[in-house]
């Protein structure tokens, strides 16, 4: 099939991917949930009839760290598990021929073997931390390939390892460690105190720019014909210390950086196989952390005010 990119409509536009697939394609339509609430099925048929969109590109979804998503466990399965519904089943009401959904590697089985490959997704429970965001957004991958089966649609799901970039949540307790640590360091340098980090700092953890996912996006969108989810990753692992180098020299932070061990490390890693992605883009060029960094660091201090935190 073939469409313009003004036929994209890319749900959860405001978010981190949202706002890199701006960039990447600005011509497509963005919503957010201040538009259309994806969580009342009304809402979400009578926009996508409305809008009758040639493909949709769906990111939106409830969600937050590893505090909110214990903490409010039921409220995380009910936003997710109604949002995909919803949009899938608005999309092949009004015949869109292809969805491609989000999901994020924190979703698969807590004792996976590693690196995580995108058959395991069902292999085992997930972290009971986290259950029912996970359980919720496995459900888009059953979804989209009994439609895809049923009914010869073109639904399937991305699996991003740790996205950063612009845009991002740089919220001191609620971030993710890139934009926290950023954030941090930021503040660090400008009271000049200690940059605390948590934990040892030598978890491992696999990051990828938002440029390269909306830009992986754009291609999946035209080029990947699988029922079978693909990983999207550079599959080279980082540790947090690496990390915390790289930010420190972005900001141009000369201070003592602190390893506080009273706080948890999380995983030690969960590395991933990309050896699907590399077969299908061999020559991709995945934007170097220190890159990545800072540009988000740039953009971090421009948008000081009025950027999530
Ligand atoms: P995860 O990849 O899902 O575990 O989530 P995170 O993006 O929150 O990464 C967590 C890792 O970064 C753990 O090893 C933390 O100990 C470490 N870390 C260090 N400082 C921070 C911080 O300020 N915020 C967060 N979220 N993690 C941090």
């Amino acid at each position: 099939m073939t469409f313009l990119n003004k036929d994209i409509l890319v749900t959860g536009g405001t978010g981190l991917v949202g706002s890199a697939c701006k960039r990447i394609m600005p011509e497509a339509r963005y919503i957010s949930s201040k538009e259309v609430d994806l969580r009342s099925l009304k809402q979400t048929e009578s926009f996508v009839e409305k809008c009758s969109p040639g493909v949709i590109l769906h990111l939106a979804g409830r969600v937050g760290g590893l505090k909110a998503n214990s903490e409010f466990l039921g409220d995380f399965f009910d936003d997710n598990i109604l949002i995909n519904t919803h949009v899938l089943q608005s999309a092949k009401k009004y015949n869109v021929k292809k969805v491609i959904s989000f999901l994020s590697t924190c979703i698969f089985p807590d004792q996976a073997a590693y690196p995580l490959k995108e058959s395991y997704l069902h292999s085992g429970e997930p972290h009971e931390s986290n259950f029912a965001y996970a359980y919720a957004k496995r459900m888009i991958e059953v979804q989209s390939r009994a439609y895809f089966q049923q009914h010869g649609l073109e639904y399937q799901c991305l699996v991003p390892t740790n996205i950063y970039g612009p845009n991002d949540n740089f919220n001191l307790e609620d971030g993710h460690v890139a934009p926290s640590l950023i954030h941090k360091c930021y503040l660090a340098k400008q009271n000049n105190t200690d940059f605390n980090v948590w934990g040892s700092g030598k978890p491992l953890r696999e990051f990828i720019y938002s440029d390269d996912i909306a830009r992986l996006s754009e291609w999946a969108l035209r080029n990947y014909h699988e029922k079978e989810p693909l990983i999207l990753s550079t599959s080279e692992e980082v540790s947090i210390k690496e990390l915390v180098l790289v930010i420190a020299d972005a900001v141009g932070f000369k201070g003592k950086i602190v390893f506080d061990a009273t706080k948890p490390d999380g995983q030690y890693r969960k590395p991933t196989d990309n050896s699907k992605l590399l077969e299908l883009r061999p020559n991709f060029k995945f934007t170097p952390l220190e890159e990545g960094i800072e540009k988000s660091v740039n953009w971090f201090i421009e948008n000081y005010e009025t950027c999530r935190k």
